[in-house]
């Protein structure tokens, strides 16, 4: 039988399947023929290109539509002064499952009201001053006007060759800020979507240079501290060195990590033959925002030939504050560097930066081509974010920072980083002033750790009145804080960075906290 025969004893119902079946087998094309005739394939694509068309909005709708949403968004920027920064309510969520993907879609404005309940009125509420906990972020409008043009326009920022326009906007920016940090040279740099995948690239890179194979995982050694983000550790496995030493170095007083305890801690390794590779450390630990002594981490770095990484995803930008900037001294000594625009320079979530001294380091683990790619290879005049990161397509997330930085200036955001600090500072003072309030050291940057107290009261049942306290705070939702664990010692925390808190959120919550003290019965 040939193979015509064997199709023509098929109806058409069954001939989809069996054409899978003939293709594979016989590598032939010749499907298109058998379904649809010539004339039936030209109605057909008229049809669908209808369809297709509505894809693209027409005139009418596009207007239509940003002005339902433009109403939306300026509707609640200005009533987000007054709303909750927490709603522990997660009820209203669930809804989202009642609307399916259908054929045909719903009405835009039916589903901003969806939006509205179900997701911007539950959880936390980041946009909002009033948010204190974790490391807040913010989101600056004029970078949500960046992605939108970014987004309409999708420009391909992977790879030089597909805009190198929107490549350069982005070197631009990376260019910047490794000079702000003093980094000279060949480095590299990349803006990633936050801190982990940046702390990740950074692990990579260190691999990399250092040649660390397999064999070697027995004998290497990498060097943190127990405030060192978790986004670390995480890198550390994803990059395959899970099975290195790590070596958790103590604190000393005030959450530094003790560079003593590190130099004689590598001494006793080298001793034992093995071979200390990464020395990790923090602008700006999460918990408490202090800042290691970078220059000494630096100095023991160099002598003994380790990588220096420095994890700034939440500190880093208080370096243009110049009144903060000996805290930073040995930065541009960093190997590597992570720092967030997302956090540090108020844009929405999914804005990191790492700059890398060695590009070389970069390119070697993250540098590919294929095939496919030859055109786009053929002259880079400058580095492409895909040489660089393990990312191909991604967001022309440049354009979020940029627009920002280039229409308000430096000056307003320098301002804000120095509020924040400044506020820290203020909440402080009001803490030291608070009989119910056990307050931790002064920190270095804008967060600050306390807890509730009582005379007489067991460290044991401190840690649960903070804890039932806390519980208040989120419940009561006007602002949030978080708390953490510090030594086994349960923390209430401020972390104050959104460029929307200013006096009065600080006010508000210590007056939050007064209203806890007195149901709790530790003022009357
Ligand atoms: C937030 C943070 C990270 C992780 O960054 P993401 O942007 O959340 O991925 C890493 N390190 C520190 C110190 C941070 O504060």
């Amino acid at each position: 039988m040939t193979i015509t025969d064997m199709i023509n004893a098929f109806d058409m119902q069954q001939r989809k399947g069996f054409l899978m079946f003939v293709e594979n087998r016989y590598k032939l094309d010749f499907h298109v023929d058998l379904l649809v005739s010539p004339m039936n394939l030209e109605d057909q694509l008229k049809q669908l290109e209808k369809s297709a068309r509505q894809l693209d909005l027409t005139s009418n709708e596009r207007k239509k539509y940003d002005t339902a949403i433009r109403d939306y968004l300026f509707n609640f920027l200005d009533e987000l002064e007054g709303k909750n920064s927490w709603v522990a309510d997660s009820e209203p969520s669930k809804e989202i499952y009642d609307f399916p993907i259908t054929e045909n879609g719903y009405k835009l404005e039916d589903l901003l009201r969806l939006y509205e309940r179900s997701v911007n009125s539950t959880g936390l509420q980041p946009a909002s001053g009033g948010h204190l906990g974790y490391i807040p972020g913010g989101g600056v409008p004029l970078a949500g006007y960046g992605d939108l043009i970014a987004a309409i326009t999708n420009k391909y920022s992977g790879i030089y060759f597909g805009n190198p326009g929107a490549i350069r906007l982005e070197n631009h920016l990376i260019d910047w800020t490794a000079k702000q940090f003093g980094f000279t040279g060949e480095y590299g740099g990349n803006l990633t979507t936050g801190g982990s995948i940046g702390n990740l690239i950074a692990i990579v890179s260190a691999r990399d240079a250092h040649g660390i194979k397999g064999k070697d995982f027995e004998t290497t050694v990498i060097y943190g501290s127990s405030q060192m983000h978790h986004s670390l550790n995480k890198a550390i496995r994803i990059a395959g060195l899970g099975e290195c030493i790590y070596r958790n170095i103590p604190l000393k007083e005030n959450y530094h990590l003790d560079t003593d305890f590190l130099s004689h801690q590598i001494e006793k390794d080298k001793l034992q033959g093995l071979k200390p590779f990464v020395i990790i450390g923090s602008v700006g630990t999460t918990d408490t925002g202090i800042i290691d002594d970078l220059d000494k981490l630096s100095e023991i770095s160099q002598q003994n030939d380790c990588w220096f990484h420095v994890d700034g995803a939440y500190g880093g930008y208080f370096y243009l504050i110049d009144e903060l900037k000996d805290k930073f001294k040995g930065i541009e000594k960093a190997d590597s560097l992570v720092i967030d625009p997302h956090k540090g320079l108020f844009l929405p979530y999914g804005t990191g930066m790492i700059l890398v001294k060695d590009r070389k380091a970069m390119l070697h683990s993250h540098y590919y081509t294929a095939n496919y790619m030859q055109d786009a290879y053929k002259a880079p005049d400058e580095w492409s974010p895909a040489d660089v990161s393990p990312e191909l397509s991604r967001n022309f997330r440049g354009l979020r920072m940029w627009l920002p930085l280039m229409v308000h200036g430096l000056k307003p955001f320098k301002d804000a980083i120095l509020e924040k600090y400044l506020l820290t500072k203020y909440a402080y003072q009001k803490l030291r002033e608070t009989p119910y309030i056990a307050v931790g050291k002064e920190h270095e940057l804008s967060v600050q750790t306390f807890r509730f107290w009582k005379i007489n009261t067991s460290d044991e049942d401190l840690n649960k009145l903070n804890e039932k306290i806390l519980e208040g705070l989120h419940n009561d939702g006007r602002i949030f804080i978080s708390s953490t664990r510090i030594e086994g010692i349960y923390t209430l925390r401020f972390a104050i960075l959104s460029f929307r808190t200013h006096k009065r959120e600080i006010d508000l919550i210590l007056e939050m906290m007064k209203e806890q003290a007195i149901l709790f019965g530790l003022i009357k």
